[in-house]
């Protein structure tokens, strides 16, 4: 049985099941701590903070099931099995989702300082009548392409390039074709909507919603933990409040994401 943590109109899946190899020898990654809790457990949080959130579905390494339902005992949340591919665990908590969530968003649990007003901005661009909507960032470096002996083939202009974060939202019905009608591997879920043809639209992203990878990102993030302060545990929507958001009334845009330089 699923239930809504809250009075939200949005499913928010988080593949959750990578081992993060990159990160060095450990538990999974989504179970590595961060200022003396999971990676999981910060993600949770920020995205049950989000006013829109009515349902979490978690994708678990497949060994730690239990352990997860455990972790994330205080949050309402549903906890399934992943994949051998984030694309796989993406389809598993896809398929938790009762048919009654028309806006679904996915999130990496490796994004855990993501803020509760990056999911509002995602949705909100939905409900405005966005298929597909990903948070993006300018690219501060200069890109070259190079060969396979690593030798420079081309400068690559930047100004039209964009980094993709999570959480990405998409219209429940794209998003599934999406995943039915998958040939290959894709590293985002944006990536599979494009291969259908449909229309991605890209809406500022946010520095806090940095992805961990190695660890040196967990030292990054640290310091980001130490600077803002953290989303309550808690959803602020509940049964008593005057307001829930809906398709009708929805919450306010983000109100300082970083917007992509020219
Ligand atoms: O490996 P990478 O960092 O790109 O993974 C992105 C997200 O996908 C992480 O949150 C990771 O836990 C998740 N993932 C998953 N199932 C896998 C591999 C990765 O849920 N088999």
């Amino acid at each position: 049985m699923t239930t809504r943590t809250a009075f939200g109109d949005v499913a928010i899946l988080v593949p959750a099941a990578g081992m993060g190899v990159r990160l060095g020898p450990g538990q999974p990654k989504a179970l590595r701590e961060l200022a003396g809790e999971a990676l999981l457990v910060h993600a949770v949080r920020n995205l049950a903070a989000a006013p829109s959130t009515g349902l979490i579905v978690i994708a678990a390494p497949a060994d730690d099931v239990d352990l997860v339902r455990d972790l994330l005992a205080r949050f309402d949340v549903v906890v399934v099995a992943g994949g051998a591919t984030r694309q796989e665990s993406v389809a598993c908590a896809l398929a938790a989702v009762p048919l009654d969530f028309d806006l679904v968003l996915v999130h990496d649990a490796a994004r855990c300082l993501a803020p509760p007003e990056l999911v509002e901005s995602v949705a909100a661009a939905l409900r405005a009548g966005s298929q597909a909507v990903i948070p993006v960032l300018p690219v501060a470096d200069t890109i070259k392409r190079v060969d396979d002996a690593e030798t420079v083939v081309e400068t690559v202009d930047r100004s039209v390039l964009r980094a993709v974060q999570t959480p990405q939202g998409f219209r429940r019905d794209v998003l599934a074709a999406a995943h039915a009608s998958a040939a290959a591997q894709h590293t985002d879920d944006a990536g599979m909507v494009e291969a259908m043809g449909v229309r991605v639209t890209a809406v500022p992203g946010d520095d806090r919603a940095l992805k961990i990878t190695r660890p040196f990102d967990l030292a990054v993030a640290a310091a980001v933990l130490a600077s803002v302060p953290a989303a309550p545990d808690t959803p602020p929507a509940s049964a008593d409040s005057p307001n829930p958001p809906s398709p009708a009334n929805p919450p306010s845009p983000a109100s300082s994401p970083s917007a992509p330089e020219s």
